[in-house]
């Protein structure tokens, strides 16, 4: 395949041609995924901890100029055309958001020439506002275009920028939002264009790609198939992710349970594993120490029946990611949400050396919080439980409770080599 790229960013307007391994495909999609989950939280990251997170990455080359560059921009390429084909029947959405993110990652890093350039190179040529209209809406002295004003929608949204007669004026160094705009309009057309195609035509080299993929649904958690039983609940709680560990705590103390944790915590077991029957077991069991067994039937079991989609609409819930949990409104008296974000930083801390943190990890946790970097505060408190554990920043509650779990595993080779050494 001979292609020429020019950029570290790519509008990948032409698909690829020719002929590639699938499993070199299949990596190198693979590495992309990785990116997507990074951004599943919405941190803003610095290029040095994009570069930390996405060690070795052939991404990660797009951030520095380096003699494989070339190769990295061919990988980009495929890689997006991959997923870009993979998602087109499932979840467009998503992945137009990742691919949107990453644009804007990699354009605002180039310099002004060079983006003039990358400008040229795709006929996006714009005359400047003359001085006479900069002088009549008051715009400062720089660089300003005019665009109709549904061209860019993310700047419309902020109302900062003037708008007259259906045009609105944006600065020179805000052209990446009218970018990010005609990327999106062109990954929406093609992604409908591809869905029709693979209907009527996906043939058994990319039916393998997109089965070795296995994008299933990338906002629901899939668990990697342990079973939790009631009775051991509360042992293996000692694995939970903070938020989660505090509802089991508030539930077994108080036998109860607002809405909002009800909500957040019963898909979290159910994401364990936790069969419907051992789940209305364990909120029939606490909750009936303060109300009627009947009232619990009759008001609260109907939710755990429909977070397991076996009564109303029927859908098979997935647990929170750490994403919406962060989203969540948390007023006083109620538990649910992230205790890193959540929570005040003097409970946090208390919470951290109640469980035996040490200062110097409490401080490390602090600082994260305190720069908004709730997920790899998580993190942090994770590896201070195991220093095994992967440094992948925690997306959801459940991934948590399998890392902690896989890395207090005993490797039993090592069990008998100690033993023989002894
Ligand atoms: S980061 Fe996620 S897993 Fe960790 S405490 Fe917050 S919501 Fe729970």
């Amino acid at each position: 395949m001979t292609l020429n790229f020019d950029f570290n960013v790519n509008m990948y307007q032409d698909p690829p041609v020719g002929f590639e391994n699938v499993m070199y495909l299949v990596e190198i999609a693979h590495e992309r995924l990785k990116l997507y989950k990074l951004f599943e939280n919405n941190e803003s990251f610095t290029d040095e901890e994009l570069k930390a997170r996405m060690e070795n990455s052939f991404l990660i080359e797009l951030l520095d100029d380096n003699l494989r560059i070339c190769e990295a921009r061919r990988k980009d390429y495929l890689s997006h055309w991959v997923l870009r084909v993979a998602y087109s029947n499932n979840n467009e959405l998503f992945f137009i958001k990742n691919e949107l993110m990453w644009f804007q990652i990699r354009f605002n890093r180039m310099g002004s020439d060079e983006k003039r350039r990358f400008m040229e190179k795709h006929n996006f040529i714009f005359p400047a506002v003359s001085d006479d209209v900069k002088a009549s809406l008051k715009l400062d002295r720089h660089v300003w275009y005019k665009f109709k004003f549904t061209e860019v929608p993310e700047l419309l949204k902020k109302r900062i920028y003037p708008l007259c007669g259906g045009y609105i004026y944006i600065p020179a160094h805000k052209i990446v939002y009218w970018l990010l705009n005609k990327l999106e309009i062109s990954l929406k057309e093609s992604l409908i264009h591809i869905k029709k195609m693979i209907i009527s035509n996906c043939d058994d080299q990319l039916k393998t790609i997109l089965s070795m993929l296995n994008l299933g649904n990338p906002h629901g958690y899939r668990s990697i198939g342990n079973h939790i039983e009631l009775d051991d609940l509360d042992e293996r709680s000692k694995y939970f992710p903070l938020c989660m560990k505090f509802q089991h705590e508030t539930l077994r103390k108080t036998h109860h349970l607002k809405y909002f944790s009800r909500m957040q915590y019963g898909l979290f077991l159910k994401g364990l594993g936790l069969s419907l029957e051992d789940a209305l077991e364990l909120w029939r069991g606490e909750f009936v120490k303060t109300m009627p067994e009947k009232q619990f039937w009759k008001k609260y079991s109907y939710l755990f029946k429909h977070q397991y989609g076996t009564v109303g609409s029927r859908i098979d819930y997935a647990p929170y990611a750490c994403a919406k949990i962060l989203k969540s409104t948390v007023t006083t008296n109620q538990i649910h949400g992230c205790p890193f974000k959540h929570w005040d930083e003097d409970v946090l801390v208390k919470r951290l050396k109640s469980d035996g943190i040490s200062n110097l990890k409490i401080a490390e946790i602090v600082a994260l919080v305190r720069r908004k970097k709730y997920t790899q505060a998580c993190t942090r408190y994770l590896q201070c439980h195991h220093q095994n554990v992967t440094h992948s920043i925690i997306t959801y509650p459940n991934e948590y409770y399998e890392k902690l779990c896989e890395s207090c595993v005993v490797d039993i080779e090592d069990l008998f080599k100690s033993d023989e050494d002894s």
